[in-house]
């Protein structure tokens, strides 16, 4: 049925770069069967996802939607798509991103943008725009993203489903394409918190091929999502309500805290003084970390070779020139210039510093509070085109998602009402390392 929506609908909504039509009618018959010998069933037996193209796939094509890895084939499974598979998970297909995952709005991709299910005219957000159109338009139930950013929550709450960036190191970064190693974070898509839950389950665990894994037992998240919070204590960031945010999403946001408040949650104000210099510290670390990640991709070892050039350095920067996109060539520049002798210590160093003070702050909060509860972002979905000659505007739409990754968190997006033009409006609620069973279940105390 799902692969039926997918052929009917994804000419207008291109969430999807490739289709394995045929392996996904394979492992679905394979879990029929199992079903049929009383064969012990995986917690995602038969359930349709669909993997961000970011993520290595054996013998199916990882573009990452970029010119560069057009053609490659990876030889070998990312950790995480090994446990979706043991876990009876059909693979259905890749999804469209932007190029590398640089972007909010999934308009930075070799293959053309992917639309917003609710309105072709508008963004679907970005950069795992694929996965939450695939979801919001019933293509796939589960889908699985990734969140360097914002990656995850932000296409969440402008295509209406549910996007979940775990903690860092929660999930295994193994065969996940690097854009920020430090920030780089999988996580679920799916129409409700039980099923972002049951995902986040499925791909949890640790993984000594990732060395920032965590080494920690896995939550039983699926069966204990239902259980609602007694005496929830929300902090609600005064930071969170300035200038630029739109006046319906701060009354979708006011609406569902006093949901919270009606089932005997209560309300506290936090400060989060350093949450202001989010997106300029992460638009340092992030095309830093870019920089020298994707360092790799020479025309040697991976992917796109110019076919013509006079020299060694002649084939490197022709590769790189004709590979890679605007926006990844602009992450480098920054990158590269802000890791320089001379301006290390002014802009790189300087951001790891207020990184930790962003990461204190949290500290502090939590120290009062159990969840953190804000805007995802500061508008509905924004329309295709809207921000092409203005990437700093694209950037500024991250302020309320970057913290997260700059501080390791956990946290999820839901929605949380409709504009006045129809469009979905998402709620963020955050909490402490590791406590994403307390993200899950007070998220679903909202559903
Ligand atoms: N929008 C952010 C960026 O462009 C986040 C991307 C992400 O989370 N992958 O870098």
């Amino acid at each position: 049925a799902y692969l039926d929506v997918i052929a009917a609908h994804d000419e207008d909504v291109k969430a999807f770069v490739h289709v394995d039509r045929d392996a996904a009618l394979d492992a679905a018959r394979e879990v029929d069967r199992q079903r049929q010998a009383g064969e012990k069933l995986g917690l995602l037996a038969g359930l349709p996802v669909a993997v961000k193209d970011i993520m290595c796939t054996r013998g199916v094509p990882t573009t990452c939607c970029s010119k560069m890895l057009a053609n490659y084939v990876p030889p070998y499974d990312a950790h995480a798509v090994t446990l979706l598979r043991n876990a009876g998970a059909v693979l259905i297909g890749k999804t469209n991103m932007d190029e590398f995952a640089m972007g909010s709005s999934t308009e930075h991709s070799y293959f053309g943008a992917t639309r917003n299910p609710w309105d072709l005219e508008r963004a679907p957000g970005g950069s795992s725009g694929g996965s939450a159109a695939a979801v919001a338009a019933q293509m796939a139930p589960l889908a699985v993203g990734t969140d360097t950013g914002g990656s995850i929550r932000q296409p969440a709450g402008f295509c209406g489903v549910v996007g979940m960036k775990p903690t860092y190191g929660r999930i295994s970064r193994y065969g996940l394409v690097a854009f920020a190693s430090s920030l780089d974070q999988i996580g679920p898509f799916a129409n409700d918190t039980a099923g972002a839950a049951l995902l986040l389950e499925a791909m949890s665990g640790y993984d000594n091929r990732d060395s920032t894994c965590i080494d920690t037992p896995v939550h039983p998240y699926s069966k204990t999502v239902e259980e609602p919070l007694a005496g929830l204590k929300i902090g609600v960031a005064k930071e969170h309500f300035v200038d630029g945010l739109d006046p319906e999403v701060e009354a979708a946001i006011n609406a569902a805290l006093g949901v919270y408040e009606s089932q005997g949650a209560e309300l506290r104000e936090i400060s989060l003084p350093h949450s202001k210099y989010a997106v300029s510290v992460y638009y340092l670390i992030a095309p830093s970390e870019a920089s020298s990640n994707l360092a790799r991709y020479d025309g040697v070892h991976y992917g796109h070779r110019a076919e013509s050039f006079e020299n060694m350095i002649d084939m490197f920067s022709a590769s790189r020139g004709e590979g890679f996109g605007h926006e990844v060539k602009r992450r480098v520049m920054l990158g590269t210039y802000a890791l320089s002798a001379g301006y290390y210590d002014a802009y790189y160093l300087k951001a790891l510093k207020v990184r930790r003070l962003i990461r204190e702050d949290f500290d502090t909060a939590f120290q009062d509070v159990d969840v953190i509860v804000s805007p995802v972002s500061p508008t509905p979905a924004f329309k295709l085109g809207a921000h092409d000659d203005d990437p700093l505007g694209m950037y500024l739409s991250d302020i309320y998602t970057l913290s997260a990754n700059l501080a390791g968190l956990p946290g999820i997006s839901i929605p949380a009402g409709m504009s006045s033009e129809g469009l979905p409006i998402g709620l963020q609620v955050l909490a402490p390392p590791l406590q994403e069973d307390r993200v899950l279940r007070a998220a679903r105390m909202f559903e």
